[in-house]
């Protein structure tokens, strides 16, 4: 099984630096002027050299993708973020008129009379149509989405770890721009971001039966890897490849999930038009060079940011 990294066309994502540090772009976004967007990569500065520190907040190395923001002509837009939790509650953001904060409404809820909660609640995926708001979702490994509806000017971030997948959290934030903005599934353009693939993403047994039970089709969302390919893959040194049966490190097939082919599943569900799912080829446990990764580096991982939002008219 070849890495997923040279599978996928690299002509619709770049790396673009900045004077705050580099981001990955998806050119089809890039293409609409009142879009600003970017998947924020690992901080290359001096927050990077800091070694962590046992009992260290775990997400304290490199959590800063914000600094982008003067890079994407977006500082002075509100930011928006949540305290995710793998679920798939989603909310809609809009501007707390005469005040710097935004207000979240709850998803099913989200009518412009709603009060909404101030501070960033629990929840792992933001809509708006409202200019000047940056929304902002969180990753290291799980998979970034972000939505944009050519039409109505309205855009969403989502953190699609394996449970937010299982949830249908993909699938749940196109049906909520449907019913907030209406949005039309195929006026929308999808950006998958860095990610953990499935060259890397070894999940159990409990996994594929969570997913079997919720999918139709779910075993192809998997990729089961035999001990001998499994050793060819890792080139592995000739005396652990013939290690005796029970003893060798290869012995049991490797289930690997694969978190795109579950997004890509619910956004073609909901109406999604296969052409515009574009996908970044970075796998994020392969390249710790450009991104942090939860599974290679543990909970010390610092966290990228996948940023979206609607430019004001007179920034554009
Ligand atoms: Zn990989």
């Amino acid at each position: 099984m070849a890495c997923y990294i040279g599978r996928l066309s690299r002509t619709t994502f770049k790396l673009v630096s900045g004077r705050e540090g580099a981001w990955v772009e998806c050119e089809a976004f890039s293409r609409i002027p009142w879009l600003v967007h970017a998947f924020s990569t690992r901080d290359q500065g001096k927050q990077a050299a800091l070694k962590p520190r046992r009992g260290a907040k775990a997400n304290a190395m490199g959590n800063d993708g914000w600094r982008l923001v003067s890079d994407l002509g977006a500082g002075d837009f509100q930011r928006a973020s949540l305290r995710q939790t793998h679920s798939s509650i989603l909310y809609s953001v809009l501007p707390n008129l005469g005040s710097t904060t935004v207000r979240y409404n709850l998803s099913g809820y989200a009518s412009a009379a709603d009060k909404g909660k101030p501070h960033s609640p629990s929840g792992d995926a933001l809509i708006t149509k409202h200019a000047g708001i940056l929304l902002g979702v969180r990753v290291a490994d799980c998979l970034p989405v972000l939505l944009a509806d050519r039409k109505n000017r309205a855009v969403a971030a989502v953190h699609a770890g394996w449970r937010g997948a299982l949830g249908r959290v993909v699938e749940k934030t196109v049906g909520e721009m449907r019913r907030v903005f209406g949005s039309r599934p195929e006026n929308l353009i999808a950006a998958l971001g860095p990610s953990i693939r499935s060259c890397c993403y070894e999940v159990g047994e409990e996994v594929v039966d969570a997913f079997s039970g919720r999918f139709a089709g779910a075993e192809g969302f998997f990729r089961r890897s035999s001990p001998d390919s499994e050793a060819a893959n890792r080139r592995l040194p000739l005396f652990f490849a013939q290690a005796p049966p029970g003893h060798g490190p290869e012995d049991h097939p490797g289930i690997y999930l694969d978190l795109v082919a579950v997004a890509r599943y619910q956004l073609e569900n909901a109406g999604v038009p296969a052409a515009r799912i574009h996908v970044a080829d970075y796998c994020t446990a392969c390249r710790t060079d450009l991104f942090y990764s939860y599974r290679k580096e543990g909970s010390f991982a610092g966290r990228m940011l996948a940023m979206i939002g609607v430019r004001p008219a007179s920034s554009r």
